[in-house]
């Protein structure tokens, strides 16, 4: 299974907290005017990687902290879902960014296998009239930080807490908000 991939980064500080891994999808067709990552538009353009080489990176790093971004993940739902499930077996604190909405991914079975194994999702598109250089871990303020596995299980849209501690603390570099 191979995941088209426009880049993957090591210790990033903006995309969730502590220091994660960023990988981020080539291909997105939201096209959200303002957005900064055009370049990952083209599903044609990138790298095809794949999982078990992208798994291997991202153990053999050591941050068990990983964030998808793009592009836009969820256009690659099942070979994202692969990686994923094999960092959470692992531990991996997942989050993932997406510019479909919660409720665009509950319409959508193959969405939702990737969303399954995430512990945070960013929703919603970027909003160029809603940007605020203000907001934590989002572009504009119609997106959502929602706590995946606690809106599973309720069953209704739980939005992730800013100041919960979570059980991924990295003891050695962890930053806490
Ligand atoms: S969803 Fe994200 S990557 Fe895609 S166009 Fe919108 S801001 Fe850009």
């Amino acid at each position: 299974m191979k995941i088209r991939t426009s880049n993957l980064i090591f210790d990033s500080i903006v995309d969730g907290p502590s220091l994660r891994t960023v990988l981020f999808t080539q291909g997105c067709s939201h096209h959200c005017p303002g957005c900064h990552n055009t370049e990952t538009w083209d599903p044609t353009k990138g790298q095809l990687k794949d999982v078990d080489d992208l798994f291997n990176q991202i153990i053999n790093h050591g941050t068990k902290a990983m964030t998808f971004s793009g592009g836009e993940p969820f256009e690659q739902p099942l070979a994202c879902a692969s990686l994923a499930q094999r960092l959470k077996e692992q531990g991996f604190n997942l989050w993932s960014y997406s510019g479909y909405t919660w409720e665009q991914i509950q319409q959508d079975e193959d969405k939702k296998q990737l969303l399954k194994h995430l512990d945070v999702l960013v929703d919603g598109r970027f909003i160029l009239a809603q940007k605020s250089l203000t907001l934590r871990f989002k572009g504009s303020s119609n997106q959502r930080i929602i706590d995946v596995q606690e809106s599973i299980k309720q069953n209704k849209i739980v939005l992730y807490s800013l100041n919960k501690k979570r059980d991924f603390r990295q003891k050695r570099e962890g930053i806490y908000i």
